[in-house]
């Protein structure tokens, strides 16, 4: 039974780390992130609304968010934990958060923070595209396929870019996790659960960090 949250600046690596967590764990990645866009490339009435407001790298409204994630977490599949990534992202978020887990009788077991300098994210962002068929992540710079234009996993050959990974949306990202974000730091420090690992190492390195981490639940 594990319940962690990721918490770290866009580009930080939550979903590839999340993805790699929750596969180890056998406990779901919950990314509010691809949920809203997976609404978006739908064309719900949900997605419609949210969607400008993602394209220009802004926050969707915390009542959007709260009411998304308060039902993924009632899912059948949540029962042994989850992966939080990309929720939550705000003070009324956070305490949205505890107060449903409260009445659940569950709680969040680690925070942890993947710490990234800003100025490596621009970059690492906008090169970033994924395979269209199984949505391996690739990178124009650190990561390329194999062969050009064929994904090393499933050998597909279209790619996508997501509508924000622009310079600008992304600068207007940052300032969203710096006033918004950052501030659940001190308030998941001052519970005790939060911990922090250095998201600038190799990706095979945070994902060890991470898994010492996650060991330490249950033994304090
Ligand atoms: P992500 O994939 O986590 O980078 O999220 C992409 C975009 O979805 C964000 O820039 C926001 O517009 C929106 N979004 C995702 N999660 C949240 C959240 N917890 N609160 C507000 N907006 C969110």
């Amino acid at each position: 039974m594990t319940r962690l949250i990721l918490l770290g600046p866009p580009g930080a690596g939550k979903g590839t780390q999340a993805k790699r967590l929750a596969s180890s764990l056998g406990v779901p990645q919950l990314s509010t992130g691809d949920m809203l866009r997976a609404e978006v490339a739908a064309g719900s009435p949900l997605g419609k609304k949210v969607k400008a407001v993602m394209d220009a790298g802004k926050l969707v409204s915390d009542d959007i968010l709260i009411d998304l994630i308060g039902h993924r977490i009632d899912q059948p599949d949540c029962r042994k934990g989850f992966i939080l990534d990309g929720f939550p992202r705000s003070l009324p978020q956070a305490e949205a958060l505890d107060r449903m887990l409260a009445d659940r009788k569950l709680k969040i077991d680690r925070v942890i923070e993947m710490a990234v300098q800003d100025d490596a994210l621009v970059e690492r962002i906008t090169g970033r595209f994924t395979c269209a068929k199984c949505g391996a992540g690739y990178h124009d710079k650190f990561q390329r396929p194999k062969r050009d234009g064929v994904c090393d996993q499933c050998g597909g050959a279209q790619f996508t870019r997501r509508a924000d990974d622009n310079e600008q949306a992304v600068r207007t990202r940052l300032a969203a996790y710096h006033a918004q974000t950052a501030p659940l730091l001190p308030y998941y420090r001052g519970r005790g659960v939060l911990a922090t690992v250095d998201g600038m190492a190799a990706i095979d390195d945070v994902t060890r960090q991470m898994s010492r981490v996650v060991a330490t639940v249950g033994a304090a």
